[in-house]
């Protein structure tokens, strides 16, 4: 019993969920008031609390060209991020990669996505991230040329920030607290249906990204990562990175059971092909380095490789 536990506490997984937690109070840390730190992490985060500790470079990205200003600070942080360690932010750091891991524990048996519906939609984040690269490359374009009246009022909330505007975190992470802390208040201070008659009057883009949010938690319920995998634009930028990432992992051929035993395909929330990849070094544009794959394997023969 005693030896199991220490098993359990020696694994990599329980170290990451650590390392979560703590990112994910580090995040939040506006609560205890430690205010902003000049810090941008390529990872899914909110721009809606204020005093934000850090911000998410994708939001500063749209932000910085919604008022015309080369962001290079946010690519600067994709970039180093992206070479020094791949996409281990994704497994490590992020708090809606964070939630989603969590959401997982409720459902124990997952959707079965078959591997060439999973080759398909894999495409679907750059499509989502080429869309809003568009918006606002194009949108900062039209305000450089003197010409983007038009365009902004056509373009309404999504002028600013084309994805952050409908980002399941920012709804997540603020409007909806935001939402019931507002409500809470009015609560206090109004008859209880006079507070009714005031949900009426909520925007219907909140309701919109209220229901986006509840799909993603709950496809992120049946299909682990559901969101990173298939959706997240940071994740798509960082899939890139990853191929020229330092950080790797590799399969000892002598240890490995290749034929008889495929745990660390199986436990991989990423779908990676682990078995099919060189087994020198492999850095997969999808792995996320949570190590779930190196803790179940029971021969210990994949590693961490660096560079
Ligand atoms: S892919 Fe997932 S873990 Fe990575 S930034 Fe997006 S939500 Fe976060
Ligand atoms: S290959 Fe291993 S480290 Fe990478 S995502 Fe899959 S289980 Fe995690």
């Amino acid at each position: 019993m005693r030896s199991e536990i220490k098993q359990k506490l020696l694994k990599f997984n329980t170290f990451r969920r650590i390392v979560q937690f703590l990112s994910f109070i580090f995040f939040s840390a506006m609560v205890f008031n430690l205010g902003s730190l000049p810090l941008l992490f390529p990872v899914l985060w909110t721009w809606g609390i204020e005093p934000n500790t850090v911000g998410d470079a994708f939001t500063a990205l749209q932000f910085m060209l919604y008022n015309v200003v080369f962001p290079w600070l946010a690519i600067a942080s994709f970039l180093i991020v992206g070479v020094l360690v791949g996409k281990s932010f994704c497994g490590w750091v992020c708090p809606f990669g964070f939630v989603q891991d969590l959401i997982s524990f409720i459902k124990r048996k997952k959707m079965e996505i078959s591997p060439r519906t999973h080759e398909s939609m894999v495409y679907v984040k750059y499509a989502v991230l080429g869309i809003t690269l568009f918006v606002s490359v194009t949108f900062s374009v039209s305000k450089l040329m003197g010409s983007s009246r038009g365009y902004e009022s056509a373009l309404g909330i999504f002028a600013k920030a084309p994805f952050t505007a409908l980002s399941p975190a920012e709804t997540l992470f603020a409007t909806l607290p935001k939402m019931i802390l507002g409500l809470r208040n009015s609560v206090l201070e109004v008859p209880f249906l006079e507070v009714l008659s005031g949900i009426a009057d909520v925007p219907l883009l909140f309701w919109f990204q209220l229901a986006i949010m509840v799909a993603v938690l709950v496809f992120s319920a049946y299909v682990p990562r559901g969101w990173c995998k298939y959706f997240c634009p940071h994740g798509a930028i960082m899939a890139i990175l990853n191929k020229f990432s330092f950080l790797g992992l590799r399969r000892d051929l002598v240890k490995c059971a290749k034929g008889e035993c495929r745990l660390c395909v199986e436990a991989c929330p990423m779908n990676v092909r682990i078995l099919d990849l060189p087994w020198e070094k492999f850095s997969d544009m999808e792995c996320i380095y949570c190590m779930k794959c190196v803790d179940v394997c029971p021969n210990k023969a994949i590693k961490l490789k660096y560079p």
